[in-house]
């Protein structure tokens, strides 16, 4: 049984059409990814299924309910993080504190300070830093420990390693196992095709709009993503 699906979803900024029938499902405690060029709709629908963006058509189903309806706020409250794009981490307040403002929905779970300094060893160690003079890897995850803080049943992540260095995306796709072990779902977000693969059980990939291309993460290999990816007949590289 699915805990999120969303079924034909369009999605408009004013006139510009950015989704078009968009359909996808994510099962409990799997990872499922979004991949795609910029521009083809990934965050739109983030924001569609986190309640930042009305869908102007289609349904958006979670927990077996359908949420259309529901604010972003609601959606919090009933277990649904979002991990923006840029991360939106407050830079005057230290780590503990914006990890603090995450647990404002008060859900019980596994996550709390306690469990996040275990999961981020390196946060742990700059618990009194403000955001303001965080490293990028050290704002990504917090970004992400802050929405756990609200131990969400679903987790959308934006961009998850976007301007990071090597070894500290290998930290943050190193946790995503852990948050997965809790029965948290994760649907990523991600750029970086091979980092996508390796993470998610299954993944759809979006083209202007369209999942062009679905299916589980271990039956799509680059090459067969590569046209999909840019349209057929793109030739500039994926390797
Ligand atoms: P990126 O990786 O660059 O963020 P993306 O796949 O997440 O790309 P979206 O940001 O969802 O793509 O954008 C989809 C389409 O919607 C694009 O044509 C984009 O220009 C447009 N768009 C996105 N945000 C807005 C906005 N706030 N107002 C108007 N158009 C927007």
């Amino acid at each position: 049984m699915s805990i999120l699906s969303v079924s034909n979803i369009e999605a408009h900024y004013g006139d510009l059409q950015a989704l078009f029938g968009i359909s996808l499902s994510i099962d409990p405690g799997q990872v499922h990814s979004v991949i795609g060029a910029n521009g083809a709709g990934k965050s739109t629908l983030l924001k569609v299924i986190a309640g930042n963006l009305p869908a102007s058509s289609g349904e958006v189903t979670y927990q077996n309910k359908k949420i259309n309806n529901q604010s972003a706020h609601e959606r919090v409250k009933s277990g649904i993080s979002l991990v923006p794009e840029g991360r939106r981490i407050f830079s005057s307040l230290t780590v503990e504190e914006n990890l603090k403002v995450g647990a404002f929905t008060k859900r019980a779970g596994h996550w709390n300070l306690k469990t996040l300094k275990e999961l981020y060893p390196l946060l742990a160690d700059r618990w009194n830093r403000i955001g303001f003079y965080c490293s990028g890897g050290e704002l990504q995850m917090l970004a992400i420990g802050r929405a756990l803080m609200a131990n969400p049943d679903l987790l959308l992540i934006d961009e998850a390693s976007l301007g990071l260095a090597p070894v500290v995306v290998a930290q943050v796709y190193a946790s995503l196992s852990e948050i997965t072990k809790q029965g948290t779902a994760v649907l990523l977000v991600e750029q970086d095709v091979h980092q996508a693969l390796r993470a998610s059980s299954t993944t759809s990939v979006l083209l202007e709009g369209k999942v062009v291309m679905e299916g589980s993460s271990s039956s799509l290999t680059i090459p067969s993503i590569k046209d999909a990816y840019f349209g057929v007949g793109a030739s500039n590289g994926l390797d």
